[in-house]
């Protein structure tokens, strides 16, 4: 367990320092479960969502995609079933009437133990002045391995009361820990009852004439109210898909696993409109299909597991997750849900229009069932990063940083290192970032001994470096260094372009999947 949060605080120092992912406005202390994305992060998750795109849309005849809004007539949520249904605890204190988040309370309950902790470090600092390891101070002074062993003892029994929806036990939790209400000090709680986690909003310049609406929670409404558009402006024929990929919000409760679970995160998702009483085969089509997408990208077979759900949505008939090896454990990567007739269906009960297929080959009007997929593109990024850091044992006894991103995704291609800076080494170089730049991503790098430089482009997860020496004024050729095995081999300049492409082409990277089928 240890090993395994060494290895996730890892992946996130390691997203900072290499410019993937920040804390969002860092510079005031950051924004709860709310990140932004650096200059590498912002191209690996084009690439991810790109690779999504091609094998959903480009390659499938049948599947085209939208671009929905965010803001979405209200009562549309309502049509969904989120205005009812899609909640989190809440818990009012009887005496002061206030309403707070329950698990908020725990967590301030939690803040300020650690709280505690801060405090025994900074008098230790003081004791100790210069010669302080706050390292190993907080790793073995037995107050604060109490006081953290407690933090953590509440945050996991709160996590998993939460997991479980035993709304009772969050409430037990609450008074066994004797939390009182921040502002009067009352300890007479209500039970904890639902919260619903859509963020609301306003349109309208004036109070009185604004309308409430909400932030979308997910992207699948903003295709299931485009339907009919689509199906007749595309002319399509069931079955047939609409994808989609964009911004949903949630005001989650349990967001403390970086960028798994955030307030603001992107999803890629993709309804498949199909006959009824068809869906059965195209559950079994859907998850397979995915799987082998995944797969394609090499990040390990037994990384990834299907987790039926027992307890099914009140839109579904069947309902799977792909669950990806996290540095937490098992957790939901993905989803494929046979969501049957049921949002077209009420869509039409609110709405009042009909939102129906003409099937030519039954000659009848029929609401189509729904396959969805369903993929974050925040979680599919961790999967990929935090599966790519590696810390290597070399044969000379060292270690290197690599982060072995699939070089389809890889945000930079290659590096172009001048061996010295001087001879004209460096002219050669930029020639050639000019002229690989139209095709890929390139970087040039001139500071530091070329080792140096090398283990820096491998921790940045580049897949191949290039070197220029002195031998390439002599016959135009330069050495060429993959990332993953450290080889090298020397190559006509001239060749380059077609040895990058070779293997970061998405053809040659989705041809492996089959996903086409
Ligand atoms: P979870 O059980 O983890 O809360 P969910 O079942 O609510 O997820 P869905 O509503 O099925 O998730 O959403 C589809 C996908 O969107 C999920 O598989 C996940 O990849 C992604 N997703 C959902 N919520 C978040 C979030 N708060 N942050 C990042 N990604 C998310």
């Amino acid at each position: 367990m240890a090993k395994q949060e060494d290895q996730f605080k890892k992946v996130i120092s390691h997203a900072k320092e290499y410019g993937y992912i920040f804390p969002s406005s860092e510079i005031y202390d950051g924004l709860s479960a709310v990140y932004d994305y650096g200059q590498n992060g912002v191209e690996l998750k084009r690439n991810i969502r790109e690779y999504w795109w091609k094998a959903m849309v480009q390659l499938h005849d049948n599947i085209v995609g939208i671009d929905a809004s965010i803001f979405m007539h209200p009562t549309t949520w309502k049509a969904s079933g989120h205005v009812d249904a899609f909640n989190d605890p809440l818990i009012d204190n009887k005496d002061s009437k206030k309403r707070y988040r329950a698990d908020v309370l725990v967590e301030d309950y939690v803040a300020k133990i650690e709280g505690k902790i801060e405090k025994e470090v900074a008098k230790a600092e003081r004791r100790f002045g210069e010669s302080f390891d706050k390292a190993q101070f907080l790793s073995t002074n037995p107050r604060v391995l109490k006081y953290q062993e407690e933090a953590n003892g509440i945050l996991k029994r709160l996590g998993q009361s939460l997991e479980r929806e035993d709304l009772a036990d969050v409430k037990a939790l609450i008074e066994e820990l004797e939390i009182a209400d921040p502002e009067t000090g009352s300890r007479n709680w209500t039970d904890v009852k639902q919260f619903n986690l859509m963020f609301g909003t306003k349109l309208g310049a004036s109070a009185e004439s604004a309308i409430d609406l909400y932030l979308r929670p997910e992207t699948a409404q903003g295709i299931f109210v485009n339907f009919l558009n689509v199906q007749k402006s595309g002319r399509m024929k069931i079955p047939f898909g609409i994808a989609q990929t964009g911004k949903a919000f949630r005001n989650e409760i349990v967001a403390r696993q970086f960028i798994f679970r955030m307030r603001e995160f992107e999803q890629m998702e993709m309804q498949y409109f199909i006959k009824p009483g068809t869906q059965k085969e195209w559950y079994e089509y859907w998850k397979e299909a995915r799987l082998k997408w995944h797969h394609s990208l090499g990040l390990g077979e037994d990384n990834y597991r299907f987790h039926d759900h027992e307890k099914l949505a009140h839109y579904a008939d069947a309902a799977a997750d792909i669950e990806f090896r996290f540095p937490f454990g098992f957790k939901e990567l993905e989803g494929i849900h046979s969501r049957t007739d049921f949002d077209l269906g009420s869509h039409e009960k609110f709405s009042n229009k009909k939102l129906q297929y003409f099937d030519p080959e039954e000659n009848k009007s029929y609401v189509p069932y729904v396959l969805e997929t369903s993929i974050g593109l925040d979680r599919m990024f961790l999967a990929v990063f935090s599966s790519a850091l590696q810390e290597e044992e070399l044969e000379n006894g060292t270690t290197r940083t690599v982060l072995k991103i699939p070089a389809v995704l890889a945000p930079t291609k290659a590096a172009i290192l001048p061996l010295v800076k001087k001879d004209g080494l460096p002219e050669i170089a930029k020639k050639i970032v000019d002229e690989l730049k139209w095709d890929f991503n390139v970087d040039y790098d001139e500071k530091d001994a070329v080792g140096r430089r090398y283990r820096r482009q491998d921790a940045a997860g580049t897949p191949f470096c290039i070197t220029v020496d002195h031998e390439t004024l002599e016959n135009n050729t330069v050495t060429i260094r993959h990332r993953d095995t450290m080889e090298q081999s020397r190559v006509k300049i001239e060749d380059l372009k077609s040895i990058i492409s070779k293997e970061t082409d998405m053809r040659y990277w989705l041809q492996k999947c089959e996903v086409t089928a």
